[in-house]
């Protein structure tokens, strides 16, 4: 069977094992896959670094992200950042940061399942792209799609644990509060910044500990990421 311009677009983009190949072809695909096309100004793909072992994924791109192309740039993700920050880790620079659907949902709404299901290819490729060591799941909407083996949990209950998923045979994961929540509710930055303790034990303890960013925010020349 002859595929079609866009099936041969879709296959370069779900086949290929460059990273910057794959974020580029996705943003140029101007993908119509679900119905959020309609509302984005562009494909949020990710930010940061795709060679750490560190991934963070929420849910969808918001306002600012859809505006800048890039994903957690508003106020909740300026708040992880600070919280990142208090533990050493330099989100822009020792993470990558995707979201469950790459284009924004209208008001902000989560992602319906049929939509996360369609997008979702996408991720799972980045994923495997990027290989890990850790995966932070951010708030449930991550949670429950891309571990649709949890099944019937609560938030309160889940943030903070580290478990493995049969559908991540080689990361490990952890869940943690999305950081638009703590923006709605101040009280969760506290246990927040305990599980952002244990996470800090354990890449020390595993050697996934990146360097500690440089004082000033800017980036140091010629750093070295840990070994995969
Ligand atoms: S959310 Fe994903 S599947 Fe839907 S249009 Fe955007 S890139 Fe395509």
């Amino acid at each position: 069977m002859q595929l079609d311009f866009f099936d041969t677009t879709h296959n370069t983009i779900l086949t290929t094992q460059s990273y910057d190949r794959f974020k580029r072809e996705l943003i140029e695909s101007n993908c119509t896959r679900c119905d959020l096309h309609k509302g984005r100004t562009q494909i949020v793909v990710d930010r940061g670094n795709s060679k750490s072992n560190i991934m963070l994924i929420g849910e969808g791109p918001g306002e600012n992200e859809d505006k800048q192309g890039k994903a957690f740039v508003g106020r909740a993700g300026q708040l992880m950042d600070e919280l990142f920050l208090e533990i050493g880790i330099d989100t822009s620079r020792d993470t990558l940061i995707a979201n469950i659907v790459k284009c924004r949902p209208p008001e902000n709404r989560a992602p319906h399942q049929e939509e996360a299901k369609t997008c979702m290819v996408f991720l799972k490729h980045q994923i495997s792209l990027v290989r890990p060591k850790i995966i932070l799941l951010l708030g449930a909407t991550a949670l429950k799609y891309l571990v649709p083996s949890k099944t019937k949990f609560s938030m309160n209950d889940e943030a903070g644990k580290f478990f493995t998923a049969p559908e991540f045979s080689e990361t490990l994961l952890m869940v943690l509060y999305h950081p638009a929540y703590l923006l709605y509710d101040a009280r969760k930055k506290t246990p927040m910044r305990e599980h952002l303790l244990s996470l800090r034990e354990l890449l020390k303890q595993n050697d996934w500990l990146p360097p500690p960013p440089v004082a000033n925010g800017s980036r140091s020349a010629g750093i070295s990421f840990p070994t995969r």
